[in-house]
């Protein structure tokens, strides 16, 4: 299954691609923001699953969202957010969101939230 993760802190996304291949989840693509992100499902139409940031430059996890849901409302989306951003939860998943995760999070917690999503 391939995985879409889109966060502008590369050093968060290697840490949520490492915990991914830790649960035998290989394919992974990555996105610096949401405009590299919609540029990505562009290219790979077969993703499966997607992690947000939602701080990001020029395009943030919410716009990524909502224009994501404009053409796809089947695709599994994760928002990640703060626990400072945590009242953005309502407005991610009426946006669309599937559901959510708070940094900081352990591999465990992050396996336990995508493995509905993970076929
Ligand atoms: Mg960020």
């Amino acid at each position: 299954m391939k995985i879409l993760v889109v966060d502008d802190s590369s050093t968060m996304r290697r840490i949520i691609t490492n915990s991914l291949k830790t649960m035998g989840q290989e394919t992974v693509v990555e996105a610096g923001d949401g405009i590299e992100g919609l540029a990505q499902l562009k290219a790979n139409a077969d993703v499966g699953l997607i992690l947000t940031d939602w701080n990001m430059p020029n395009m943030n996890g919410l716009e990524f969202l909502t224009k994501v849901r404009e053409t796809n409302k089947d695709v599994p989306i994760v928002m990640i957010t703060t626990e400072a951003e945590k009242q953005n939860v309502v407005t991610a998943i009426k946006a669309g969101a599937n559901n959510y995760i708070v940094k900081p999070f352990t591999p465990d917690v992050l396996q336990e939230k995508l493995n509905p999503f993970i076929v």
